[in-house]
């Protein structure tokens, strides 16, 4: 049995799979619902710990974006992005270049955040259904000391995929664009499309065109067409579902494998429609209510009507 102790938090493995699971018992006393003032709200109510980074606001007063210390942390490496100040902001309805700025943020807290961690999730959890504990517009950052065991073994897969020449996303995303039924959006830098086995009904992944390992390292040019990608998804998934919950996680390098010929970042976006039940937990096998291409063709005509 392996436990090991990490800023404030606890991390067990188990003994035959090796997978890692974080005990974290201070957060079960985070806040949910909206009691109070908002304390990511600027103004008298505003309450957080001191910011670590921010991007001023476009008149060079006040904040667009910043980020602080999750006062309800899995690890002292665990911030929260506030992604506005304004309460009712939202990707869906966001400008490009305030969608851009929030991807920003996200790159520049990755960088900070993995000089001292195995692996940095980013991740986004919109709605009750999909664990979120704050309404104001916000996502997470966290730095965990270990990799994961499905991170390690996508890792070693990738790897073993290399000597066929090419990057294995490079396969897929030439594969899809070919095939075309699984494709919700095409930009000059991205991809929105529907994965071919997806874990969640309405999946959808943002890749790059230009294969890289590092999400942090992609240029502006390049994170502006992610940017608007990601506002058109959300907004076509808002007009297919109204307002789902959603989680979104963007996968990227681990800690000292930024340059590896073989990874490449992705974004997905995982709608919280259903309730994992038995078959789920005792299989690990997905139950999914919609296929990929009817998912793929519904929000390739939102997004068509955006555009
Ligand atoms: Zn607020």
């Amino acid at each position: 049995m392996t436990a090991q102790r990490w800023h404030g938090g606890e991390l067990r493995q188990d003994g035959l799979t090796g997978d890692w699971v974080v005990l974290a018992p201070g957060r079960a006393t985070r806040p949910h619902g909206t009691d109070g003032p908002c304390p990511f709200c600027p103004g008298a109510g505003e309450d957080t710990p001191p910011e670590t980074w921010r991007l001023p606001g476009p008149d060079g007063s006040g904040w667009q974006v910043r980020s602080v210390p999750n006062r309800y942390a899995l690890s002292d490496r665990h911030e929260v992005i506030i992604e506005s100040p304004d309460h009712e902001w939202d990707f869906r309805t966001a400008t490009d270049a305030e969608a851009e700025a929030v991807l920003h943020a996200w790159q520049q807290r990755h960088l900070a955040l993995r000089k001292a961690a195995a692996q940095v999730v980013i991740f986004r959890n919109h709605g009750l259904a999909a664990g979120t504990s704050r309404p104001h517009p916000h996502s997470q950052i966290a730095g965990l000391p270990v990799l994961s065991q499905p991170a390690r073994r996508e890792l070693e897969l990738l790897r073993d995929h290399q000597p066929r020449g090419h990057r294995y996303a490079e396969d897929q995303l030439a594969g899809e664009l070919a095939a075309g039924t699984r494709i919700v959006h095409t930009g000059p830098h991205s991809v929105a499309l529907t994965p071919f086995a997806p874990n969640t009904a309405f999946e959808v992944r943002i890749v790059p065109r230009a294969c890289q390992a590092d999400f942090a390292a992609v240029p502006r040019a390049e994170l502006a067409d992610v940017a608007r990608t990601l506002r058109m998804l959300l907004q076509a998934l808002d007009g297919e579902l109204g307002d789902p919950a959603y989680n979104l996680v963007v996968e990227t390098a681990p800690t000292g494998w930024e340059r590896a010929p073989f990874l490449s970042w992705s974004m997905r976006v995982l709608p919280r429609l259903e309730i994992a039940a038995g078959l789920e937990l005792a299989t690990g096998i997905p139950v999914v209510t919609a296929t990929p291409e009817d998912t793929a063709s519904a929000l390739r005509a939102r997004v068509g009507a955006l555009a």
